[in-house]
């Protein structure tokens, strides 16, 4: 299938070549108007992790296929040993605006998963190295999607801690610090000492706190943001709506995901999800698929994703 700047690339020629005739002046200004017209198109932004290793297999020609398809912005997977994958994190970044994408975020997380006393000044160094990288990448936003080990309201206070002083660090170098939620961080802590040995074998039915607002109440706004997984939030026996209604400017930046492809499960109320976080502020969102199950390729469902959003008529 054509992509919308190729239909609207032919369009503009067969209005040349049929109504205004022979001139190559009008050939130019057709061509202007029609690229100015696809600049304006929404912009949409993808998780790579979505292409898996078809996008690392050829970074230069996966790159040029998502800008094909009609993604604008991309948030990086796959940052590791200071480098992306196996290219330095300048020579990343040049692939990607030669394809003519642009790299606003970042998934990264810390080298442990076990949060002590012992190890923060170990983490706290991690996002100071993590940061001046990411400055070279050009990016927005810097996303932890990985949750550390949270089995107490105590761990959850540290974690919090932690969260803050990424935050700051990430600050100071112009950078916004986030955090992005699986279905874990809705199962419920207590304290230490309310601690049982009969708990309930159901996670998110115990007593005690929801982990996401532990974290949501216990990191600063100026700080820390959360980009909601809304897929992983239902998952998680939430509603997203309910949370942006809670803590209606945490969640500048979203992952929209469903089961599979977009809009196919019936699962997913994007239209009350969009609509809500448009009236919050939404800054930037990112397509996010898993391994798709039928016989298509990771680039056909992210290609599918994306039709889905540029035809729905609720997404700006
Ligand atoms: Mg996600």
């Amino acid at each position: 299938m054509e992509n919308k700047r190729d239909f609207l690339k032919k369009l503009s020629l067969l209005t040349v070549g049929g109504v205004v005739g022979s001139s190559i002046v009008p050939a130019i200004a057709s061509e202007k108007s029609a690229s100015s017209f696809s600049a304006a198109k929404k912009s949409i932004g993808l998780q790579i992790y979505s292409l898996g290793k078809e996008l690392v297999e050829n970074v230069p020609a996966g790159m040029k296929k998502i800008a094909e398809i009609g993604y604008s912005t991309i948030e990086l997977a796959g940052y590791g040993n200071r480098k992306m994958g196996i290219y330095e994190v300048a020579d990343y970044k040049k692939i990607v605006d030669d394809a003519g994408l642009k790299i606003t975020s970042s998934h990264v997380n810390p080298p442990v998963r076990k949060y002590s006393a012992d190890n923060v000044a170990q983490i706290d160094d991690f996002w100071k190295k993590t940061v001046e990288d990411h400055v070279k990448l050009g990016v927005k936003f810097l996303v932890q999607p990985g949750m550390p080990s949270i089995e107490s309201q105590e761990d959850a206070k540290l974690v919090c801690e932690v969260f803050n002083k990424a935050g700051e660090v990430a600050k100071s170098a112009g950078i916004k610090w986030g955090y992005h939620n699986h279905h874990m961080e809705f199962k419920r802590v207590v304290k230490e000492s309310e601690k049982t040995t009969t708990e309930n074998q159901n996670p998110f039915q115990q007593k005690g706190d929801v982990i996401y607002d532990l974290l949501l109440n216990g990191t600063d706004p100026g700080l820390v943001f959360f980009e909601m997984d809304v897929y992983w939030t239902v998952m998680g026996q939430n509603d997203p709506l309910e949370y942006f209604e809670k803590y209606p400017t945490r969640f500048p930046v979203l992952h929209i995901k469903d089961r599979s492809v977009l809009g196919k499960s019936g699962m997913m109320n994007f239209e009350n999800i969009f609509n809500l976080a448009y009236k919050n502020g939404l800054s930037e969102y990112y397509v996010e698929i898993e391994k798709v199950k039928t016989n298509m390729t990771q680039f056909e469902g992210v290609k599918d994703c994306f039709t889905y959003l540029n035809n729905a008529s609720f997404v700006k």
